[in-house]
């Protein structure tokens, strides 16, 4: 379903109030370390702006144990925004009450607000009285945190159903390619999935097994399968728990013409650690008190092959334990062969994204998506609820 979007309403002289991803990474000391999150929400901004809208932006940052913690306030935030677009920020101390009301009234169009972290309320439970004193504060309502389309809070769901709501520039390009993508891929279609346990990804497998061509599983979970297969893993992650599951899922690949690919080689270690010694060996063989710790040689290049053939492809999660240097080989090589292909090419959020920021080939992939858990949870073909709550078109 296409949502509406900010070009599809008039805002010039409305309040308009825009639920951004403005939680970002910082260091010790509270210096942002990747402001991806806030460049991205620019595009939706200085439209708004340029359109003579009186913005008012809402974010979330961590989750901050008592309200008003000075390390848990925005105003970095902020003061990045003001540097990349060139205009002023005014930084509130407060999301809601009589002086925010009072400052927001008095906005002039062109004119932006950002508000305090409105995890400093109750913003998660979706408390019906701090959703209407944000929803007070707009005329309309813009969410452009995908990155938050997934939790039914009051910023990012309670206010949509008060205020006439509409996608930002950011949320429509993350739904858009995503939703292209499972609705209606260029094939073959190819999915790539890694990271460290078969729960976290069950959803995802089962419904990516009725639309692609291709699976590739890699990463810790990756070993629950070989075991499922029969193969000893030595010391490798294992959920006990779901190997009857992957089974199931392998054999549920079969009957729908999809093929599911595993490693056929690793890098095993002898232990957790960066200067473990390591050794390559093929699935069959993984020796007992040993750990499979990324995927092998032979496993990149039969990845790769896919990837390149590919015209759609989604990858989330990484495919060894990229933290650390002599296990990240994995990750970068679908990193690249992504890079490499001429397809339409989806990161989903989280550690995969980050690999492929680090590696620095963001711009040549389709989309790297701003969201972990928001795109985990859209792969798996889930409604996400700050989504939903958007008018359709
Ligand atoms: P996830 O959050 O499920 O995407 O998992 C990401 C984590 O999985 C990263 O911290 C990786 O270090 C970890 N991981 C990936 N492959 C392995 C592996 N073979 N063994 C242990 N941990 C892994």
């Amino acid at each position: 379903m296409q949502k509406m979007t900010v070009k599809d309403i008039d805002v010039k002289g409305k309040r308009v109030l825009v639920r951004v991803d403005f939680n970002v990474p910082v260091d010790d000391s509270g210096n942002i370390t990747d402001d991806r999150r806030i460049r991205s929400a620019v595009p939706t901004i200085e439209y708004l702006v340029n359109q003579g809208a009186r913005v008012i932006l809402m974010c979330h940052f961590g989750r901050p144990k008592e309200p008003f913690d000075p390390e848990m306030k925005v105003d970095r935030m902020g003061e990045r925004l003001a540097q990349i677009i060139g205009r002023p920020v005014c930084k509130l101390d407060d999301c809601v009450g009589e002086e925010v009301e009072n400052k927001v009234f008095a906005m002039k169009d062109g004119d932006i607000i950002l508000l305090e972290n409105v995890r400093f309320y109750k913003d998660t439970k979706n408390d019906p009285e701090f959703t209407e004193k944000l929803a007070k504060l707009g005329e309309i309502f813009v969410n452009d945190a995908f990155g938050a389309a997934h939790r039914a809070h009051s910023s990012t769901f309670g206010v949509a159903k008060l205020l006439p709501s509409v996608a930002g520039f950011l949320m429509q390009k993350e739904i858009e390619i995503m939703g292209n993508a499972l609705r209606n891929p260029d094939k073959p279609f190819v999915a790539i999935l890694g990271g460290a346990k078969v729960s976290d990804k069950i959803g995802v497998i089962e419904n990516l097994l009725t639309k692609v061509d291709t699976l590739l599983i890699g990463g810790g979970m990756a070993y629950t399968f070989l075991k499922a297969k029969g193969y000893e893993i030595g010391n490798s992650l294992l959920e006990e728990d779901k190997v009857r599951l992957a089974k199931e899922l392998m054999d549920k690949a079969v009957s729908s013409n999809v093929k599911l690919l595993l490693p056929v080689d690793n890098i095993v270690a002898d232990r957790f650690a960066i200067d473990a010694d390591k050794k390559v060996v093929d699935s069959t063989a993984i020796p007992a008190d040993w750990e499979g710790l990324d995927i092998g040689p032979k496993t990149q290049e039969l990845f790769a092959n896919v990837i390149k053939n590919a015209k759609t492809v989604v990858w989330n999660g990484p495919m060894g334990v990229f933290e650390m240097e002599p296990f990240a080989g994995g990750t970068k090589a679908v990193a690249e062969a992504l890079a490499k292909c001429n397809g339409t090419t989806i990161v989903g959020g989280g550690d995969s994204a980050a690999a492929v920021e680090q590696l620095g080939f963001a711009n040549k992939v389709t989309h790297v998506s701003t969201g972990g858990g928001a795109s985990l949870e859209f792969l798996e073909g889930k409604d996400l609820p700050g989504v939903a709550a958007l008018k359709d078109r």
